[in-house]
C-alpha cells in the first residue's frame, strides 16, 4: 500500500496541556491513558467526536484533557533505495544480499 504525496488526514485526538520540564510554555501533548491502570499513551485517532468521547469515558474518565482535530499532511516520502542489481534490500542486508551486490560486478556502486 502506498500513500500519495501531499495526502492529508484529519483525526480527533486527546491532548493534555502541560509544560515539559525545561520549557517555558505549555504545549498540547499526547496524554497517557489513565496511568494508574493503562501503560500506553492515549495516541488513538478517532473519526468522530462521539468515538473519542466514548473512549475517554472508558479509559480516562477523570483526566482534564482537550479534544483536538489533528491534521496530518504528508510532505515527503523517504523510500530506501532498492538494490541496483536485483531490486531487493541488499544495501541494508549484506548478510543475505545477491551476488551482484556482493561482488559489485557491474560497478553500480562506487
Ligand atoms: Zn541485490
Amino acid at each position: 500500500m502506498t500513500i500519495e504525496d501531499n495526502k492529508v488526514e484529519s483525526w480527533y485526538v486527546w491532548r493534555e496541556h502541560k509544560t515539559v520540564e525545561g520549557e517555558e510554555t505549555p504545549r498540547l501533548l499526547i496524554p497517557w491513558a489513565n496511568p494508574d491502570i493503562y501503560e500506553y499513551p492515549m495516541d488513538w485517532q478517532f473519526k468522530t467526536i462521539a468515538e473519542a468521547e466514548e473512549a475517554k469515558s472508558e479509559f480516562a474518565p477523570d483526566e482534564d484533557w482537550y479534544l483536538v482535530l489533528e491534521t496530518l499532511e504528508v510532505v515527503k516520502r523517504y523510500t530506501p533505495e532498492p538494490c541496483r542489481y536485483c531490486g531487493g534490500n541488499c544495501p541494508r542486508d549484506e548478510d543475505n544480499c545477491c551476488d551482484g551486490y556482493s561482488g559489485n560486478i557491474d560497478n553500480l556502486y562506487e
